[in-house]
Protein backbone atom coordinates (compact mmCIF):
# COMPACT_ATOMS: atom_id res chain seq x y z
CA UNK A 1 0.00 0.00 0.00
CA UNK A 2 1.38 3.36 -1.04
CA UNK A 3 0.38 6.20 1.08
CA UNK A 4 1.99 9.07 0.00
CA UNK A 5 1.82 10.76 3.38
CA UNK A 6 3.78 13.01 4.94
CA UNK A 7 6.43 10.36 5.58
CA UNK A 8 5.85 8.39 2.29
CA UNK A 9 4.94 4.91 4.01
CA UNK A 10 4.36 2.46 2.52
CA UNK A 11 2.71 -0.35 3.98
CA UNK A 12 3.29 -4.08 3.12
CA UNK A 13 -0.38 -6.10 3.86
CA UNK A 14 -1.70 -2.65 4.35
CA UNK A 15 -5.09 -1.35 3.93
CA UNK A 16 -7.48 1.22 5.09
CA UNK A 17 -10.94 2.27 7.18
CA UNK A 18 -13.11 4.88 6.41
CA UNK A 19 -16.26 6.32 7.25
CA UNK A 20 -18.53 8.66 5.79
CA UNK A 21 -16.50 8.91 2.80
CA UNK A 22 -13.80 10.17 5.21
CA UNK A 23 -10.49 8.31 6.10
CA UNK A 24 -10.22 7.11 9.72
CA UNK A 25 -7.65 4.43 9.97
CA UNK A 26 -4.34 3.84 7.91
CA UNK A 27 -2.45 0.29 9.24
CA UNK A 28 -1.62 -3.18 8.59
CA UNK A 29 -4.52 -5.49 7.42
CA UNK A 30 -4.47 -7.01 11.22
CA UNK A 31 -4.76 -3.52 13.15
CA UNK A 32 -7.66 -2.20 11.16
CA UNK A 33 -11.52 -2.65 12.53
CA UNK A 34 -12.69 -6.15 11.68
CA UNK A 35 -16.08 -5.48 10.81
CA UNK A 36 -17.21 -2.78 8.17
CA UNK A 37 -20.53 -2.44 5.94
CA UNK A 38 -18.19 -3.44 3.22
CA UNK A 39 -14.71 -5.33 3.38
CA UNK A 40 -12.95 -5.38 -0.24
CA UNK A 41 -9.82 -7.89 0.10
CA UNK A 42 -7.06 -6.69 -1.81
CA UNK A 43 -4.37 -9.43 -1.42
CA UNK A 44 -2.36 -9.31 -5.18
CA UNK A 45 -3.03 -5.83 -5.20
CA UNK A 46 -1.30 -2.17 -4.75
CA UNK A 47 -3.93 -0.51 -3.05
CA UNK A 48 -2.94 3.67 -3.62
CA UNK A 49 -4.68 6.91 -3.63
CA UNK A 50 -6.49 7.94 -6.29
CA UNK A 51 -5.33 9.50 -9.74
CA UNK A 52 -6.10 12.84 -10.11
CA UNK A 53 -6.28 13.95 -14.30
CA UNK A 54 -5.97 17.78 -14.30
CA UNK A 55 -6.89 18.15 -18.10
CA UNK A 56 -9.57 17.12 -20.55
CA UNK A 57 -12.01 17.70 -22.85
CA UNK A 58 -14.50 15.17 -22.46
CA UNK A 59 -16.28 16.00 -25.93
CA UNK A 60 -13.25 15.41 -27.95
CA UNK A 61 -13.94 11.33 -27.38
CA UNK A 62 -16.70 11.65 -30.14
CA UNK A 63 -13.94 12.81 -32.82
CA UNK A 64 -11.06 10.30 -31.45
CA UNK A 65 -8.24 10.17 -34.73
CA UNK A 66 -10.42 11.53 -37.43
CA UNK A 67 -8.50 10.57 -40.62
CA UNK A 68 -8.62 14.47 -41.51
CA UNK A 69 -6.80 15.41 -38.36
CA UNK A 70 -4.60 12.22 -37.56
CA UNK A 71 -1.70 13.67 -38.50
CA UNK A 72 -1.53 17.72 -38.17
CA UNK A 73 0.45 19.45 -35.58
CA UNK A 74 -1.57 21.47 -32.81
CA UNK A 75 -2.77 24.65 -35.33
CA UNK A 76 -3.67 22.33 -38.34
CA UNK A 77 -5.42 19.83 -36.40
CA UNK A 78 -7.49 21.97 -34.44
CA UNK A 79 -8.53 23.82 -38.13
CA UNK A 80 -9.78 20.71 -39.41
CA UNK A 81 -11.68 19.83 -36.15
CA UNK A 82 -13.22 23.05 -35.05
CA UNK A 83 -15.91 22.70 -38.27
CA UNK A 84 -16.80 19.03 -36.80
CA UNK A 85 -16.98 19.85 -33.20
CA UNK A 86 -19.57 22.92 -34.75
CA UNK A 87 -22.19 20.07 -35.06
CA UNK A 88 -22.04 18.79 -31.33
CA UNK A 89 -25.64 19.03 -29.28
CA UNK A 90 -26.28 19.56 -25.76
CA UNK A 91 -26.95 15.40 -25.59
CA UNK A 92 -23.13 14.53 -27.23
CA UNK A 93 -21.84 16.42 -24.75
CA UNK A 94 -23.78 14.57 -22.05
CA UNK A 95 -22.71 11.44 -23.30
CA UNK A 96 -19.04 11.67 -24.38
CA UNK A 97 -18.73 12.97 -20.91
CA UNK A 98 -19.91 10.04 -19.28
CA UNK A 99 -18.03 8.11 -21.58
CA UNK A 100 -14.85 9.60 -20.82
CA UNK A 101 -15.27 9.82 -17.55
CA UNK A 102 -16.46 5.83 -17.21
CA UNK A 103 -12.43 5.43 -18.80
CA UNK A 104 -10.68 7.62 -16.03
CA UNK A 105 -12.68 5.67 -13.42
CA UNK A 106 -11.32 2.28 -15.12
CA UNK A 107 -8.05 3.41 -14.98
CA UNK A 108 -8.06 4.49 -11.09
CA UNK A 109 -8.44 8.15 -11.83
CA UNK A 110 -10.91 9.41 -8.94
CA UNK A 111 -10.54 13.43 -9.49
CA UNK A 112 -11.10 14.82 -13.16
CA UNK A 113 -11.09 18.33 -14.21
CA UNK A 114 -12.87 19.49 -17.64
CA UNK A 115 -11.89 21.92 -19.89
CA UNK A 116 -15.05 22.93 -22.34
CA UNK A 117 -14.83 25.86 -24.73
CA UNK A 118 -17.61 25.63 -26.95
CA UNK A 119 -21.00 25.45 -26.72
CA UNK A 120 -22.46 24.92 -30.53
CA UNK A 121 -26.07 24.26 -30.81
CA UNK A 122 -27.33 25.54 -27.38
CA UNK A 123 -25.31 23.15 -25.49
CA UNK A 124 -24.02 24.16 -21.99
CA UNK A 125 -21.38 23.61 -19.25
CA UNK A 126 -24.88 22.26 -17.23
CA UNK A 127 -24.78 18.83 -20.30
CA UNK A 128 -21.21 17.80 -18.77
CA UNK A 129 -21.90 18.75 -15.54
CA UNK A 130 -25.02 16.62 -15.04
CA UNK A 131 -23.23 13.33 -17.03
CA UNK A 132 -20.31 14.12 -14.35
CA UNK A 133 -22.72 13.70 -11.33
CA UNK A 134 -24.35 10.61 -12.61
CA UNK A 135 -20.91 8.45 -12.70
CA UNK A 136 -19.80 9.26 -8.81
CA UNK A 137 -16.34 10.90 -9.35
CA UNK A 138 -15.17 14.13 -8.19
CA UNK A 139 -14.98 16.77 -10.85
CA UNK A 140 -13.39 20.34 -11.63
CA UNK A 141 -16.25 21.71 -14.16
CA UNK A 142 -14.30 23.98 -16.00
CA UNK A 143 -16.27 27.08 -18.03
CA UNK A 144 -13.88 27.76 -20.95
CA UNK A 145 -14.38 30.23 -23.78
CA UNK A 146 -13.31 31.56 -27.18
CA UNK A 147 -14.03 35.39 -28.38
CA UNK A 148 -11.54 36.07 -30.75
CA UNK A 149 -12.63 34.37 -34.54
CA UNK A 150 -10.47 34.07 -37.24
CA UNK A 151 -12.06 37.35 -38.91
CA UNK A 152 -9.99 39.11 -35.97
CA UNK A 153 -6.44 37.32 -36.20
CA UNK A 154 -7.91 34.31 -34.29
CA UNK A 155 -7.73 30.49 -34.86
CA UNK A 156 -10.94 29.42 -34.47
CA UNK A 157 -14.18 29.99 -36.91
CA UNK A 158 -15.89 33.38 -35.75
CA UNK A 159 -19.37 30.39 -35.88
CA UNK A 160 -17.64 29.03 -32.53
CA UNK A 161 -16.70 31.80 -30.67
CA UNK A 162 -19.11 33.94 -28.21
CA UNK A 163 -19.59 37.39 -26.73
CA UNK A 164 -17.46 38.39 -23.92
CA UNK A 165 -20.39 39.85 -22.19
CA UNK A 166 -22.24 36.61 -22.43
CA UNK A 167 -19.20 34.39 -21.32
CA UNK A 168 -18.62 36.33 -18.29
CA UNK A 169 -22.64 36.54 -17.39
CA UNK A 170 -22.75 32.80 -18.08
CA UNK A 171 -19.28 31.95 -15.60
CA UNK A 172 -21.10 33.72 -12.80
CA UNK A 173 -23.96 31.84 -13.32
CA UNK A 174 -22.24 28.59 -13.81
CA UNK A 175 -20.40 29.69 -9.99
CA UNK A 176 -23.13 30.46 -7.73
CA UNK A 177 -25.22 27.54 -9.17
CA UNK A 178 -22.53 24.68 -8.80
CA UNK A 179 -19.26 25.59 -7.05
CA UNK A 180 -18.95 23.88 -4.19
CA UNK A 181 -15.95 24.59 -2.13
CA UNK A 182 -16.44 21.75 0.70
CA UNK A 183 -13.20 19.15 2.18
CA UNK A 184 -16.14 16.50 0.22
CA UNK A 185 -16.96 18.46 -2.61
CA UNK A 186 -17.41 16.14 -5.80
CA UNK A 187 -18.11 19.43 -7.98
CA UNK A 188 -16.12 22.46 -8.74
CA UNK A 189 -16.03 25.28 -11.16
CA UNK A 190 -13.09 27.11 -12.75
CA UNK A 191 -12.39 29.44 -14.98
CA UNK A 192 -10.47 28.72 -18.21
CA UNK A 193 -10.52 30.91 -21.65
CA UNK A 194 -9.54 28.66 -24.02
CA UNK A 195 -5.53 29.76 -25.04
CA UNK A 196 -3.66 33.24 -25.75
CA UNK A 197 -4.55 32.04 -30.05
CA UNK A 198 -8.71 32.41 -29.36
CA UNK A 199 -9.47 34.77 -26.58
CA UNK A 200 -8.93 38.38 -25.79
CA UNK A 201 -6.54 39.94 -22.96
CA UNK A 202 -9.35 41.73 -21.84
CA UNK A 203 -11.25 38.44 -21.04
CA UNK A 204 -8.22 37.02 -19.57
CA UNK A 205 -7.91 39.88 -17.56
CA UNK A 206 -11.57 40.00 -16.48
CA UNK A 207 -12.15 36.25 -15.90
CA UNK A 208 -9.36 36.17 -13.31
CA UNK A 209 -11.09 38.80 -11.33
CA UNK A 210 -14.62 37.36 -11.46
CA UNK A 211 -12.77 33.94 -10.64
CA UNK A 212 -11.03 36.07 -7.79
CA UNK A 213 -14.28 37.34 -6.60
CA UNK A 214 -16.09 33.96 -5.86
CA UNK A 215 -12.51 32.13 -4.84
CA UNK A 216 -12.88 29.90 -7.77
CA UNK A 217 -9.48 28.66 -9.50
CA UNK A 218 -8.16 29.99 -13.51
CA UNK A 219 -7.07 27.17 -16.07
CA UNK A 220 -6.10 27.70 -19.94
CA UNK A 221 -3.94 26.57 -22.24
CA UNK A 222 -0.10 27.69 -22.63
CA UNK A 223 3.11 27.44 -24.48
CA UNK A 224 1.75 24.16 -25.85
CA UNK A 225 4.51 24.26 -28.98
CA UNK A 226 6.29 26.35 -30.80
CA UNK A 227 3.94 28.10 -32.70
CA UNK A 228 2.27 28.85 -29.39
CA UNK A 229 5.11 30.54 -28.01
CA UNK A 230 5.85 32.60 -31.67
CA UNK A 231 2.05 33.41 -31.84
CA UNK A 232 2.82 35.36 -28.34
CA UNK A 233 6.14 36.90 -29.15
CA UNK A 234 4.23 38.36 -32.48
CA UNK A 235 1.02 39.06 -31.25
CA UNK A 236 1.87 40.06 -27.49
CA UNK A 237 5.84 40.40 -27.89
CA UNK A 238 6.07 38.90 -24.37
CA UNK A 239 6.48 35.29 -23.60
CA UNK A 240 3.90 33.27 -22.52
CA UNK A 241 4.59 33.07 -19.05
CA UNK A 242 5.18 36.99 -19.46
CA UNK A 243 1.76 36.93 -21.02
CA UNK A 244 0.31 34.74 -18.21
CA UNK A 245 1.54 37.55 -15.54
CA UNK A 246 0.54 40.68 -16.93
CA UNK A 247 -3.00 39.45 -17.34
CA UNK A 248 -2.81 38.36 -13.76
CA UNK A 249 -2.79 34.80 -14.67
CA UNK A 250 -0.28 33.77 -12.46
CA UNK A 251 -0.51 32.39 -8.36
CA UNK A 252 -1.62 29.37 -6.31
CA UNK A 253 -5.18 29.56 -7.55
CA UNK A 254 -4.01 29.02 -11.72
CA UNK A 255 -3.26 25.91 -13.78
CA UNK A 256 -1.77 25.89 -16.92
CA UNK A 257 -2.19 22.55 -19.58
CA UNK A 258 0.85 22.16 -21.31
CA UNK A 259 3.52 24.28 -21.42
CA UNK A 260 5.83 22.32 -23.02
CA UNK A 261 7.53 24.85 -24.71
CA UNK A 262 8.60 27.20 -21.28
CA UNK A 263 11.58 28.37 -20.78
CA UNK A 264 14.17 28.92 -17.66
CA UNK A 265 12.39 32.24 -17.00
CA UNK A 266 9.18 31.18 -17.35
CA UNK A 267 9.53 28.38 -14.93
CA UNK A 268 11.18 30.57 -11.91
CA UNK A 269 7.82 32.83 -12.41
CA UNK A 270 5.86 29.98 -11.96
CA UNK A 271 7.62 28.65 -9.09
CA UNK A 272 7.83 31.86 -7.36
CA UNK A 273 4.31 32.33 -7.70
CA UNK A 274 3.12 28.83 -7.26
CA UNK A 275 1.62 28.55 -10.27
CA UNK A 276 0.93 24.90 -11.82
CA UNK A 277 1.01 22.85 -14.64
CA UNK A 278 -1.00 19.82 -16.38
CA UNK A 279 1.32 18.29 -17.91
CA UNK A 280 -0.13 15.77 -20.82
CA UNK A 281 3.16 13.44 -22.40
CA UNK A 282 0.54 11.80 -24.71
CA UNK A 283 -0.86 14.21 -26.33
CA UNK A 284 2.32 16.44 -26.27
CA UNK A 285 3.58 13.53 -28.70
CA UNK A 286 0.98 13.13 -30.70
CA UNK A 287 0.71 16.15 -31.76
CA UNK A 288 4.58 16.77 -32.14
CA UNK A 289 4.67 19.72 -29.78
CA UNK A 290 7.72 18.40 -27.64
CA UNK A 291 8.54 17.04 -24.47
CA UNK A 292 7.59 19.24 -21.57
CA UNK A 293 10.58 20.02 -18.90
CA UNK A 294 8.58 18.26 -15.78
CA UNK A 295 11.66 17.55 -13.40
CA UNK A 296 12.90 20.86 -14.15
CA UNK A 297 9.75 22.41 -13.10
CA UNK A 298 9.51 20.42 -9.97
CA UNK A 299 13.02 21.14 -8.93
CA UNK A 300 12.32 24.51 -9.06
CA UNK A 301 9.42 24.00 -7.10
CA UNK A 302 6.46 24.40 -9.78
CA UNK A 303 3.30 22.19 -9.03
CA UNK A 304 2.88 19.59 -11.57
CA UNK A 305 -0.05 16.84 -12.07
CA UNK A 306 -1.09 15.01 -14.96
CA UNK A 307 -3.61 15.49 -17.44
CA UNK A 308 -4.61 13.04 -20.60
CA UNK A 309 -6.06 16.12 -23.20
CA UNK A 310 -8.68 15.45 -25.07
CA UNK A 311 -9.69 12.03 -26.87
CA UNK A 312 -8.78 13.71 -30.12
CA UNK A 313 -5.14 14.29 -29.62
CA UNK A 314 -4.18 11.42 -27.31
CA UNK A 315 -6.64 9.10 -27.92
CA UNK A 316 -6.79 7.23 -25.18
CA UNK A 317 -8.23 8.64 -21.59
CA UNK A 318 -5.77 5.77 -19.43
CA UNK A 319 -4.53 8.30 -16.65
CA UNK A 320 -2.16 4.84 -15.05
CA UNK A 321 -1.00 4.85 -18.78
CA UNK A 322 -0.32 8.48 -18.73
CA UNK A 323 1.72 8.29 -15.50
CA UNK A 324 3.80 5.54 -17.38
CA UNK A 325 4.39 7.32 -20.75
CA UNK A 326 5.26 10.73 -18.81
CA UNK A 327 7.53 8.48 -16.27
CA UNK A 328 9.47 7.21 -19.43
CA UNK A 329 9.75 10.49 -21.07
CA UNK A 330 11.12 11.98 -18.67
CA UNK A 331 14.27 9.31 -18.18
CA UNK A 332 14.54 9.99 -22.05
CA UNK A 333 14.86 14.04 -21.16
CA UNK A 334 16.89 13.42 -17.79
CA UNK A 335 18.68 9.99 -17.83
CA UNK A 336 17.54 6.81 -15.83
CA UNK A 337 18.00 7.83 -12.64
CA UNK A 338 16.13 11.05 -13.21
CA UNK A 339 12.97 10.42 -12.45
CA UNK A 340 11.49 7.37 -10.57
CA UNK A 341 8.28 5.68 -10.13
CA UNK A 342 7.98 6.72 -6.63
CA UNK A 343 7.90 10.47 -7.78
CA UNK A 344 6.44 10.07 -11.06
CA UNK A 345 2.78 8.52 -8.90
CA UNK A 346 3.15 11.27 -6.50
CA UNK A 347 2.52 13.78 -10.11
CA UNK A 348 0.07 11.57 -10.93
CA UNK A 349 -1.77 11.81 -7.63
CA UNK A 350 -0.95 14.22 -5.20
CA UNK A 351 0.88 16.40 -7.83
CA UNK A 352 -2.51 16.75 -9.53
CA UNK A 353 -4.57 17.34 -6.56
CA UNK A 354 -1.83 20.67 -5.74
CA UNK A 355 -3.10 21.60 -8.86
CA UNK A 356 -6.51 21.76 -8.62
CA UNK A 357 -6.42 23.18 -5.08
CA UNK A 358 -7.04 20.03 -2.92
CA UNK A 359 -3.97 18.74 -1.68
CA UNK A 360 -5.07 19.22 1.79
CA UNK A 361 -7.85 16.30 1.59
CA UNK A 362 -7.23 14.59 -1.60
CA UNK A 363 -3.77 13.13 -3.31
CA UNK A 364 -2.67 10.83 -0.18
CA UNK A 365 -4.10 7.93 1.71
CA UNK A 366 -3.72 9.42 5.75
CA UNK A 367 -6.44 9.56 8.40
CA UNK A 368 -8.51 12.85 7.66
CA UNK A 369 -8.23 12.82 4.20
CA UNK A 370 -11.00 11.61 1.76
CA UNK A 371 -11.25 7.98 0.78
CA UNK A 372 -10.41 8.43 -3.15
CA UNK A 373 -8.25 5.16 -3.99
CA UNK A 374 -7.31 3.16 -6.50
CA UNK A 375 -6.13 -0.66 -6.26
CA UNK A 376 -4.61 -2.38 -8.96
CA UNK A 377 -3.95 -6.17 -9.34
CA UNK A 378 -0.04 -7.03 -9.48
CA UNK A 379 -0.62 -10.58 -9.42
CA UNK A 380 -1.75 -11.27 -12.83
CA UNK A 381 0.40 -11.93 -16.78
CA UNK A 382 0.77 -8.57 -16.63
CA UNK A 383 3.06 -7.86 -13.68
CA UNK A 384 4.16 -12.05 -13.64
CA UNK A 385 8.11 -11.57 -12.25
CA UNK A 386 7.66 -8.26 -10.93
CA UNK A 387 7.39 -9.57 -7.72
CA UNK A 388 10.38 -7.56 -5.81
CA UNK A 389 8.58 -3.87 -5.79
CA UNK A 390 5.12 -4.13 -6.76
CA UNK A 391 4.95 -0.61 -6.55
CA UNK A 392 7.47 0.10 -9.24
CA UNK A 393 5.25 -2.55 -11.53
CA UNK A 394 2.33 -0.03 -11.75
CA UNK A 395 4.55 2.54 -14.21
CA UNK A 396 7.30 0.05 -15.27
CA UNK A 397 4.68 -2.63 -16.61
CA UNK A 398 1.81 -2.56 -19.06
CA UNK A 399 -0.82 -0.82 -17.75
CA UNK A 400 -4.31 -2.30 -16.41
CA UNK A 401 -7.42 -0.90 -15.47
CA UNK A 402 -8.14 -1.13 -11.42
CA UNK A 403 -9.91 -3.87 -9.77
CA UNK A 404 -11.31 -1.04 -7.36
CA UNK A 405 -11.76 2.81 -7.71
CA UNK A 406 -13.45 4.03 -4.36
CA UNK A 407 -14.71 7.94 -4.02
CA UNK A 408 -15.26 9.17 -0.86
CA UNK A 409 -16.08 5.72 0.29
CA UNK A 410 -18.41 5.14 -3.00
CA UNK A 411 -16.93 1.78 -4.73
CA UNK A 412 -17.72 3.16 -8.31
CA UNK A 413 -15.16 0.06 -10.28
CA UNK A 414 -15.96 -3.20 -8.32
CA UNK A 415 -13.60 -5.77 -9.48
CA UNK A 416 -12.65 -4.91 -12.62
CA UNK A 417 -16.16 -3.76 -13.34
CA UNK A 418 -17.62 -0.18 -13.87
CA UNK A 419 -20.23 -0.02 -11.12
CA UNK A 420 -22.33 2.73 -12.81
CA UNK A 421 -23.57 3.85 -15.72
CA UNK A 422 -24.88 0.81 -18.05
CA UNK A 423 -21.54 0.85 -20.20
CA UNK A 424 -22.74 -1.38 -23.20
CA UNK A 425 -26.02 1.17 -23.88
CA UNK A 426 -23.51 4.07 -23.07
CA UNK A 427 -21.07 2.56 -25.93
CA UNK A 428 -24.02 2.19 -28.52
CA UNK A 429 -25.11 5.89 -28.06
CA UNK A 430 -21.62 7.44 -28.06
CA UNK A 431 -20.88 5.19 -31.25
CA UNK A 432 -24.03 6.00 -33.02
CA UNK A 433 -23.59 9.56 -32.50
CA UNK A 434 -19.41 9.37 -33.37
CA UNK A 435 -20.41 7.95 -36.86
CA UNK A 436 -23.29 10.42 -37.71
CA UNK A 437 -20.84 13.60 -36.37
CA UNK A 438 -17.74 12.16 -38.73
CA UNK A 439 -20.13 12.37 -41.93
ZN1 LIG B 1 -6.25 20.88 -24.01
Amino acid sequence: MLCQDETNREIANGGLFARDGVIEAVATTDELPQTADRVIDLSGHVLMPGLVNTHHHLYQNLTRLLPEAQDAPLFGWLQALYPVWERLSPEAFHVSAQLGLAELLLSGCTTSSDHQYIFPNGSRLDDTIAAAGETGIRFMATRGSMSVGESSGGLPPDALVEREDDILADSERLIRRYHDPAAASRLQVALAPCSPFSVSQELMRESAVLARKHGVRLHTHLAENTEDVAYSLERFGRSPGEYAEDLGWVGEDVWHAHCVQLDERDIRRFAATGTAVAHCPCSNLRLASGVAPVMAMLRAGVPVGLGVDGSSSNDGGHLLAEARQALLLQRLREGAAGCSVREMLRVATLGGARALGRADHLGALQVGYQADCAAFAVDDLWHAGAVHDPVASLLLCHSTNASYTVVGGDVLVDNGELAVLDLPGLLQRHRDMAVRLGR
